[in-house]
Formats: C-alpha cells, sequence, structure tokens
C-alpha cells in the first residue's frame, strides 16, 4: 500500500472494506476498489475536479485512439527509468488511460502503480475499468503518499506541483511531465478563435532536480463526428474560455482536421 493517511501521515492498513492507520483514522474503500484521501478542508470546491460529463467525454474521445501514440510514448519512458519492483505515481490520472499503460510497464518489472486525482468521478472510473492499480481520490499538493516512496511520477496535463512531488520521489527517482507542443490543437483553435495563438513552448527548471530531456511527439489528426469533436472540446481548457460563437462554430463540424503535440520532459531528482 503506497498510500498513507492524509491527517497524521501514518501507514494505513487494510481492515475488511476499509483503510486504517494506527491513530484510528479510517477511509472506506470504494466498491469499485479506490478510497477516498481527501479531507475535508483541502475541498475547495464542493465537488473538486472533472465532473462526471467530462470524464464520460474523455473516455469517448480517448478510445478512438488519437491519442494512443502519446500514451505508447509515456509508457515506454516510464519503462526506461523504472528500476525492477519500482513504484509508479501518476499524479492526476484522471479515468487511468495512461495509469492502465503504466501498470503493464511496472508488470514487466514487478513494480507497482497507484493513481490519484482530485475528481471522485474520474478515479470511480478508472478504478471500475482498471484493475490491479491502487486509486485515491487526492490532491496533488497534499498527496498521501509518504517521503521518498516513488520511483517514477508522471504527471499528463495535471497541475505541476514541484515541491509535492520533489517530497514523494526518492533520491534519483524520475518526474515525467507532459504539456502542451506549441501548435497541440492548433486545428480546434482556429475554428474557435479569431486570432488563434501558440503555446509556449520551454524546458522550466525546477529547484531539486536535474533536467534530463525532452521528447516530442506530433501528430496530424482527423475526427469524424459532432459528438467526438465536442467530447475531445470538453476535454480542452478552451471549453471553459471560448465565446458562444467560437463553440457554435465548432458544434457546425462534420469533421476536425488538427495537429496534436505533446512535449514529455523528464527530470531526475536529486
Ligand atoms: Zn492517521
Amino acid at each position: 500500500m503506497i498510500f498513507c493517511c492524509p491527517a497524521c501521515g501514518g501507514a494505513l492498513e487494510r481492515h475488511e472494506n476499509a483503510l486504517v492507520c494506527s491513530k484510528g483514522h479510517s477511509y472506506d474503500l470504494a466498491r469499485q476498489g479506490y478510497v477516498h484521501l481527501l479531507p475535508v478542508q483541502q475541498m475547495h470546491a464542493k465537488v473538486p475536479g472533472d465532473t462526471k460529463q467530462m470524464v464520460d467525454a474523455r473516455r469517448k474521445f480517448l478510445a478512438l485512439g488519437h491519442y494512443d501514440a502519446f500514451r505508447d510514448t509515456l509508457r515506454r519512458l516510464a519503462a526506461a527509468y523504472l528500476p525492477h519492483g519500482g513504484t509508479v505515481l501518476d499524479a492526476g490520472c484522471g479515468e487511468g488511460f495512461y495509469t492502465a499503460a503504466l501498470l503493464e510497464t511496472a508488470r514487466e518489472k514487478g513494480g507497482h502503480v497507484a493513481g490519484v486525482d482530485i475528481s471522485k468521478y474520474a478515479v470511480k472510473a478508472a478504478a471500475g475499468q482498471h484493475k490491479g492499480i491502487d486509486f485515491a481520490v487526492a490532491s496533488l499538493f497534499h498527496i498521501p503518499c509518504a517521503a521518498e516512496s516513488v520511483d517514477v511520477l508522471t504527471d499528463v496535463f495535471a497541475p505541476i506541483v514541484p515541491g509535492e512531488f520533489h517530497r514523494v520521489l526518492k533520491p534519483g527517482g524520475v518526474m515525467i511531465l507532459a504539456v502542451p507542443g506549441a501548435r497541440h490543437l492548433y486545428g480546434m483553435k482556429t475554428v474557435l478563435y479569431d486570432a488563434p495563438y501558440e503555446n509556449e513552448e520551454r524546458d522550466t527548471d525546477y529547484d531539486g532536480f536535474d533536467f534530463l530531456g525532452a521528447e516530442s511527439v506530433a501528430r496530424e489528426i482527423t475526427v469524424e463526428g459532432t459528438e467526438n469533436i465536442e467530447a475531445l472540446f470538453s476535454m480542452t481548457p478552451y471549453y471553459w474560455k471560448t465565446d458562444v460563437a467560437g463553440g457554435e462554430r465548432l458544434r457546425r463540424l462534420n469533421t476536425l482536421q488538427t495537429e496534436i503535440k505533446f512535449r514529455f520532459l523528464v527530470y531526475r531528482r536529486r
């Protein structure tokens, strides 16, 4: 069990349908097998993180295969750095699309995978679909893992919390961040905006980490059907900040062609 008590930091042991620490703090295991480790004082919204509708849209879009190359690259990078018997933590795991691939890597090395996300709906979907992974509803700002307990930490488009990631990683452990490339979803942005802009690409330095390098993966994709286009749109931050006219232009399309590009930034914890 990689998770520890979010109240006192103590080790958690499984008792029937709950995880319990030595001080008696108890956390129910849901029927799907995940555990809720987000104390009320860390919940800044009543229902934090992705909604059920957003989670369903992500599952629908990711099942189309357009992002498989990103998933395969993440798996290959994790495999390159995971030691035998090591632990992978997927920080901001969502509905587990990437986490499930990381499990294959971990199994080849006799290791272990855990995923945390602040969205209860995402974690519920992840745990319901992918077995053999420890999933918890938790904040990336207060990860319920002991210091120096993780060998490889992955973060795909989730908030980056360098201090907390440094705390949970072992010395010599590796952090793999996936961030949008300059023209990621540029075809979608040209429909949504009169003056679309490119994302900034930079290799940020983080205290306590050595930058090992970056790898880019780019594709040109064609998304067919208004429902699939809408599913992709609702996964993006643009969904929340596009004016009505932009959204309407996108909803009139039956086919969307767009570039997609992820950058994978790899860091070693000192
Ligand atoms: Zn406790």
